[in-house]
């Protein structure tokens, strides 16, 4: 959690501490004295996932279990890939940087995946996450697996966007083989369980929603259109106002509250 802060002119240091049952991690955050919105925040959010996310498979190591994820394996980048609201912001903003010819390939893999979507009957379920009765998510992540769609990012099995990918593709770890993620079943992937869900706390941060049951998300095959029809409306806060936000909503039970939210789904 939170605890000292050092003023400067441009920075505030914000020490942090967080600790699961099998890690300690303790470091210093810094985030502009000046207001700012969850979208700038989020480098920091993602550097801090992925010190959470590296003490977390470092110590599921030292309990002698393998993690199976690494490079050139990408058969997760071929399920529903949940982001909040404000990723998809960022998804968008990063292909608009992109030089026109890369935007135009990448443009052209978004609309591929959602043709195959439409009609493979399962877009309006993509798109309505919130209408999905209890239980729903796992037959619908299942429908979009066997459907091969990759990733509009993913190339010769690689992320194409590994420093910016979203949180959600940072938390997601498996010990079980390689191999059963080609092949998944309710069975045969075991996910590692991280203490803390990065992504969700940003999903509720983002939204006005912040305190209904359901958090809002995007599927990222879907994050461009979702981004050009809703506007940004979050007002610059000031960094460590939004940092003490995330870390209560961290703290929170939001595991139980992500599989709330997909269903169990992903
Ligand atoms: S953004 Fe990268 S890591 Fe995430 S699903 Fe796409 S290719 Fe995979």
């Amino acid at each position: 959690m939170p605890s000292d802060r050092d003023t400067s002119e441009e920075t505030i240091s914000v020490n942090v501490e967080l600790a699961s049952p099998e890690w300690r991690l303790r470091t210093t955050m810094s985030v502009p004295s000046e207001p700012i919105t969850l979208k700038e925040m989020l480098p920091l959010v993602q550097s801090f996932a992925d010190a959470v996310v590296g003490s977390t498979a470092k110590a599921v190591e030292e309990r002698g279990e393998k993690i199976s994820c690494k490079k050139g394996c990408g058969a997760c980048c071929r399920q529903p890939v949940p982001i909040s609201e404000t990723e998809a912001h960022l998804i968008r903003d990063l292909v608009e940087r992109l030089p026109h010819s890369r935007q135009t390939e990448i443009r052209d893999r978004f609309a591929q995946a959602r043709q195959r979507l439409a009609e493979a009957g399962l877009l309006e379920k993509l798109l309505h996450p919130e209408s999905w009765d209890k239980g729903e998510g796992w037959a619908v992540a299942m429908s979009y697996f066997r459907l091969g769609i990759p990733c509009p990012f993913l190339e010769n099995e690689a992320c194409s966007i590994h420093p910016d990918r979203p949180l959600k593709c940072r938390e997601y770890l498996v010990t079980s083989p390689a191999e059963n993620c080609r092949r998944p079943t309710a069975d045969n992937i075991n996910m590692v369980a991280l203490p803390f869900q990065m992504w969700v706390a940003i999903a509720r941060l983002d939204s006005a929603s912040a305190g209904e049951r359901r958090i809002p998300w995007v599927p990222l095959v879907l994050a461009l259109e979702w981004a050009e029809l809703h506007t940004e409306t979050a007002e610059p806060r000031p960094g460590q106002e939004i940092l003490k936000q995330f870390f209560e909503l961290l703290s929170s039970k939001n595991r139980s509250q992500e599989q709330d939210a997909l269903n169990e789904s992903c």
